[in-house]
């Protein structure tokens, strides 16, 4: 069994098929993903559902691939951190957050401004207070890959460094290639794929301590490898070169909730991330003889992988598939979106 791409979804799934008893072979030119690599790491199923109306009716789905990170935590080794995450903004945009949180069912805890600056070092003396969650968690993206690959090779994963270009010898070829463009002919569904681009500041001075702060059109998570700053969302967009015009906005948002920020130096990553019409993945049989997707993750890749893995997983070996993968179907969209 093949799978095509060594990002979150691909390791994950590769892992989930060893697991089963399958012999998996994972190929990708690069070792690292590529959206994985520069991503957030953010495992945010409330603020993703509340901030987001697109992604609000796939609120339990994203409950459901946060609760199964657990297990992979304890599988894999990967980190988890479930400090919480604070909204943090104007009042009436901070009211709006409490009643989309209301809708989802989900209590948000009111903080005072000492406390909220006590979760979030550097947080503005403007804002009055705080509005923390503790559902949302969060991972290190590229200490994760690398705990995830590990676990792939003790669980007796080969590797190939080297781009698939079809399904060859393989008995199942996965395409977890993310926003790549070569796969599309490998399999007509990903024809529904458009790519998203997003920039991410990296304030390699500020590293760690305190919870992710969401504030209006913009986030904070203080990553042990620098304070991220994110992300931009540019539709159509596929290079991964830094625009520091698009930036302007986040800087501008970041700034206001950490002053301090004005003056620091940062770096900036971009990736690519691969969009469906309706937000979710595709993973399961495509038309395609022998070939399962599991992409289209968009903004959400981390917190829905161990989910599509255990859809893959259960597809390569007739298992239940669990109650989301009918809202997965790379067919979903035959006849237009
Ligand atoms: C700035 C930014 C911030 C983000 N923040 C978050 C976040 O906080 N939380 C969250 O859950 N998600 C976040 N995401 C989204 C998340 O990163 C993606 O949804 C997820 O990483 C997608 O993983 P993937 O494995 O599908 O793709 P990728 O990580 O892109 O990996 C695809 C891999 O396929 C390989 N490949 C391509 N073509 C081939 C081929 N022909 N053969 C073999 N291999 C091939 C590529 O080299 C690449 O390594 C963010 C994304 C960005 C860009």
């Amino acid at each position: 069994m093949t799978v095509a791409g060594a990002g979150a979804l691909g390791l994950s799934t590769a892992l989930a098929l060893a697991d089963a008893g399958c012999a998996v072979t994972v190929c990708d030119p690069l070792d690292r993903g590529q959206a994985s690599a520069v991503a957030a790491g953010m495992l945010a199923p409330v603020f993703e559902a509340a901030l987001e109306a697109q992604t609000a009716p796939a609120f339990d789905i994203l409950m459901a691939a946060r609760d199964l990170w657990p297990g992979l935590e304890a599988r894999a080794g990967v980190a988890l951190d479930r400090s919480g995450t604070m909204a943090v903004g104007d009042e009436p945009w901070l009211g709006g957050v409490r009643g989309a949180l209301g809708r989802l069912g989900v209590r948000g805890i009111d903080l005072p401004r000492r406390t909220a600056q006590a979760l979030a070092p550097g947080l503005s003396e403007q804002f009055g207070h705080g509005l923390l969650v503790r559902e949302d968690w969060r991972l290190e993206p590229r200490a994760a890959l690398t705990a995830l690959r590990k676990a792939c090779d003790g669980a007796g994963v080969g590797w190939r460094q080297t781009a698939v270009e079809g399904v060859g010898e393989a008995d199942w070829l996965v395409i977890a290639t993310g926003a790549a463009q070569g796969p599309e002919q490998l399999a007509p569904e990903l024809a529904a794929l458009t790519p998203i681009k997003g920039q991410i500041l990296r304030y390699l001075d500020l590293r760690g301590g305190g919870v992710s702060v969401r504030g209006e059109g913009v986030y904070a998570a203080p990553a042990s490898d620098g304070l991220a700053i994110g992300a931009t969302m540019e539709a159509g967009v596929r290079d991964t070169q830094p625009d520091a015009k698009a930036i302007e906005p986040l800087l501008r948002a970041a700034t206001r909730l950490f002053p301090a920020l004005e003056q620091a130096t940062f770096g900036l990553a971009a990736g690519v991330r691969a969009a469906t019409p309706d937000g979710l993945p595709i993973v399961g049989f495509s038309e395609a003889p022998k070939v399962i997707l599991a992409t289209g993750a968009r903004r959400n890749g981390w917190l829905l992988a161990p989910l599509v893995a255990q859809v893959v997983a259960a597809c390569v070996t007739g298992g239940e598939a669990g109650p989301y993968a009918r809202r997965f179907d790379p067919r979903r969209f035959e006849g237009g979106a």
